[in-house]
């Protein structure tokens, strides 16, 4: 239920959650081979005072843990006695991935991020995708959903959002990553069902798969403390903005790299994530290293994604790049002077190289 009214309501799915109260409970989305329940842990913070519906999901992928971490912590900190307005938190959607510790549902290798919003009739992961849409993510006002990069693949921490809709622009700038990748989405992907269905929602996408990386999960809880004080479920935070913003869309400005030869990548950039025009990427060998070929920037950009399995063959992807415009160049560069990105480094593994 949308909030319209001054007093706060309870949070009702099969149960109630009243005004007040934090709870967390297994929600049953489906049954394994035993018969046994598959259930999704989630937690509901309705607070004491009135105000919209948030939710924050994970694990809709089973081997992307960093938004597992986010959204735990997000049930952790916040109290329902200061808080406008009701967090659901879904803390690992799709239970049977995650408990393989790999992207898709097992077996069938369903992708839940094509589900949405599921079907009561249909195959395992579409039952499971109904359940949460339409008992929790039907009923809020907004979400985003965390994402990371798939397996020997890492990724630039930014935002996926569909920026013509404004709800999802509002939602984007108060997350305030530097980067923004816009487009409507896949079909089926919760970021694209919930936005068309009036739910603006956005996708942070954030390092690797299979691993806790600290300072992303930091900055994901500044960006959640910032949306929330936008919506005014803090109303006594301050709204954060990103220091530079890049948004980017058309092909034009965003590239896959891909190898045309097979063998051994060696990546070349770094230790920022900028590169200038004509800089080598990375190189591939051949197994004997008597050939060498050496795949340089088609322009000055950001490094968004980037391979980790550090073999190729012709048409594997080697690295996404987003074309940066003048401006955004120099801040990108003044910030590097100044250490912004020294955070990354220090803490390790966030980029490719390493
Ligand atoms: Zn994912």
């Amino acid at each position: 239920m949308k909030s319209t009214h001054s007093d706060p309501e309870p949070f009702q799915y099969d149960a109630e959650v009243e005004p007040g109260e934090k709870r967390h409970l297994r929600y049953e989305v489906g049954e394994t081979y035993l018969g046994d329940s598959v259930e999704i842990p989630i937690t509901i913070i309705n607070g004491k005072f009135d105000g919209k519906t948030a939710f924050f999901s994970a694990g809709i992928h089973g081997d992307e843990l960093n938004g597992v971490k986010v959204v735990q912590e997000i049930a952790d900190r916040y109290s329902p006695q200061n808080l406008h307005g009701t967090l659901v938190c879904l803390h690992v959607c799709n239970i049977p991935a995650y408990e393989a510790q790999q992207r898709y549902t097992p077996i069938y290798d369903q992708d839940m991020n094509r589900a949405f919003p599921g079907n009561a009739r249909s195959n395992t992961t579409e039952r499971m995708a109904h359940q949460i849409y339409r008992r929790f993510i039907a009923q809020c006002d907004l979400g985003i959903d965390f994402h990371t990069s798939t397996r020997n693949r890492t990724t630039i921490y930014h935002a996926r959002a569909d920026l013509t809709n404004p709800g999802v622009k509002r939602l984007a700038r108060a997350f305030a990553t530097n980067v923004v990748l816009y487009g409507e989405g896949d079909n089926g992907a919760l970021r694209s069902v919930a936005t068309a269905d009036g739910i603006p929602t956005i996708t942070v996408e954030m390092g690797r798969a299979h691993r806790f990386q600290p300072v992303l999960i930091e900055k994901a809880l500044e960006g959640v403390e910032s949306v929330l004080a936008e919506y005014e479920f803090l109303p006594e935070e301050p709204v954060r903005w990103p220091g530079w913003y890049k948004t980017t869309a058309a092909d034009s400005t965003k590239r896959w790299l891909r190898a045309d030869t097979g063998g051994l990548v060696e990546m070349k950039w770094g230790p920022y994530p900028l590169v200038h025009e004509d800089e080598a990427i990375c190189t591939i060998t051949n197994h004997f290293k008597t050939e060498e070929h050496v795949i340089t920037a088609p322009f000055d950009g950001l490094i968004v994604g980037a391979l980790e399995n550090p073999v190729a063959a012709p048409g594997h992807p080697l690295c996404h790049i987003v074309r940066l415009d003048r401006e955004t160049l120099t801040e990108i560069e003044r910030e590097i002077r100044q250490g912004e990105f020294d955070g990354y480094r220090a803490h390790g593994d966030v980029w490719a190289d390493e």
